[in-house]
């Protein structure tokens, strides 16, 4: 009989897992809390339009990339996969003046420049180190501890610029590198599109997966890619149980046996593999018993590990909207909580023609949250809580048609959300999108991908490695069956 690995959470990284399990030769079962898998790889309609949450852009389109082929074998994309015709990261408006990073770099240069010749070079610094970064790839073969001498050889080799871009960029953060800017706008370009704690780097190779042909938007957006992800799974004979809540993780002498679900069923298993956010893994699912110290320590420290969110509202719109791609505007001050914010984005998904009616188009726009926020949120009564999404949801409505005139009286509210959405629907820590924000000078956690005290239970999900996001929680699935290979002194390629 084969071997069965019960996997907690149907996320990317759950999906992932059971795809690798299967291709490994064992059987796999997923079981997911919500009706639907792909936890924050997410879509969902309303009122007639579709409302795409997740992608911006996906790292490791470029066919010449592993990471190119760890998707294709989830059946995300492949060869044939049609991308947004999309040719820009972000535009940033202030008083009247626009500044925009372009997909084509050069043209982003060129137009920085002329916007803002007292900063002509730091722009062309940046610039160069974004060329720099083009050739950053997230390592997917295997987990970085099961790397040898020759692997390290081989990944220095192929990201040989990098060490420039980290000796630069790599113990500053946003709001540093800021600084170094002398116009208004272009400090607004650096700081608004990432939290402003996030180490300057992160921001350099995430434009640079961009210019450099590595992250487009596939077609059909997020839901579509997890439906290919699931489908993938299913035909390859995985097993996923839906609306099946896992309460624990049965430990007994020492080693994880199976789950227990909330209705009480056990599930008997060869190994586990927990897919769900860390924080429900260490804390539900294990009852706080196997808490690795320093990450008890960051759950404790929110000025040290922050996470960011988001509260966003979607609109209906007439395609006779001028706004292209994603804007952030300077605004009138909102109020959320104790904390007021000046600025918003908003992204126009009118290159996605399946999203909406002809004519129209979904405009959703963000402000970004942070722990304290959450905690705001999570502060209020339901009633409250409605209340307020409803206000501010026209208080942005308003902000917008100042901003854009052309939408006074073609707006239509179709959803928002809040941090607390993502907790009650992912379980997701304090609303986290993505892992932890790594910022400078602050430890960097690690997690090699098991429980310590817990034999045959393993990790996936984004936030094993910093900082997270899908090729994270991708790769992961692929990282927690290596595991389960090398324990069984089996060969890892897979
Ligand atoms: C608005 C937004 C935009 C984003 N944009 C991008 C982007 O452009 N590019 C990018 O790379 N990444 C992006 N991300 C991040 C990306 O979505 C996540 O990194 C990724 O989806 C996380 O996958 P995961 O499997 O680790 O976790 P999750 O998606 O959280 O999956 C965990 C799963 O476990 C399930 N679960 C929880 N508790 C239980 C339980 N008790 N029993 C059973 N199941 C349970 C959840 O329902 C969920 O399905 C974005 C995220 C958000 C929210």
């Amino acid at each position: 009989m084969k071997k069965k690995i019960v996997i907690a959470g149907g996320g990317i990284g759950g999906l992932s897992a059971g795809i690798y399990a299967l291709k490994a030769g064992y059987d796999a079962e997923i079981y997911e809390k919500n009706p639907v898998a792909g936890g924050e790889c997410m879509g969902w309609n309303r009122k007639g339009f579709h409302i795409d949450n997740c992608i911006h852009w996906l790292t490791g389109t470029d066919s010449g990339t592993s990471l190119w082929q760890l998707w294709k074998t989830l059946g995300a994309i492949d060869e044939n996969t049609g991308y947004a015709k999309t040719d820009k990261f972000y535009t940033c408006r202030l008083d009247g003046k626009e500044a925009t990073l372009w997909k084509d770099r050069d043209r982003t240069e060129r137009e920085l420049v002329a916007l803002a010749p007292e900063d002509e070079s730091e722009i062309r610094r940046m610039i160069q180190h974004v060329r720099f970064a083009e050739s950053c790839s997230i390592p997917v073969e295997k987990p970085l501890d099961m790397m040898g001498v020759g692997d390290y050889i081989k990944m220095g080799k192929s990201m040989a610029n990098m060490p420039k871009v980290m000796k630069e960029y790599g113990d500053i953060d946003l709001n540093e590198l800021a600084e170094r800017f002398h116009s208004p706008l272009m400090k607004m370009l650096i700081k608004d599109y990432m939290p402003a704690e996030y180490t300057a780097y992160s921001f350099i190779v995430s434009y640079a997966t961009m210019t450099g042909g590595n992250g487009e938007i596939p077609l059909g957006g997020s839901l579509a890619m997890t439906n290919r992800i699931i489908e993938r799974f299913k035909s390859m004979g995985g097993r996923l149980f839906t609306n099946a809540p896992v309460k624990s993780i049965i430990v007994e002498k020492g080693a994880a046996k199976g789950i227990e679900l909330e209705n009480g069923e056990k599930i008997t298993a060869g190994a586990v593999i927990s897919a769900v956010d860390t924080s429900l893994l260490y804390g539900r699912l294990l009852g706080g018993a196997y808490t690795p110290k320093d990450w008890a320590g960051a759950y404790g420290s929110s000025s040290d590990y922050p996470v960011m969110s988001g509260f966003q509202v979607a609109f209906a719109a007439d395609n006779g909207f001028s706004g292209d791609g994603t804007i952030f505007f300077g605004c009138d001050p909102i109020k959320i909580g104790s904390r007021s914010f000046d600025m918003i984005s908003v992204k126009n998904y009118g290159y996605e023609k399946s999203f909406a009616p002809e004519g129209r188009t979904v405009l959703q726009t963000n402000i970004s949250q942070y722990d304290e926020d959450y905690l705001y949120w999570k502060s209020l009564s339901k009633e409250e809580y409605k209340a307020r999404k409803q206000e501010l949801a026209d208080g942005i409505a308003k902000r917008l048609i100042k901003e854009f005139p052309e939408l006074d009286g073609r707006l239509e509210l179709l959803d928002c959300w809040t941090p607390l959405t993502y907790e009650r629907y992912c379980g997701a820590y304090h609303g986290a999108y993505m892992a932890f924000i790594t910022k400078p000078g602050v430890k960097k956690l690690k997690c090699d991908g098991t429980v310590r005290g817990v034999k045959d239970l393993y990790i996936a999900g984004q936030w094993i490695m910093s900082p997270g996001g899908l090729p994270v929680a991708a790769a992961s699935g692929k990282f927690a069956v290596q595991r389960i290979l090398k324990k069984e002194k089996r060969p890892i390629d897979i």
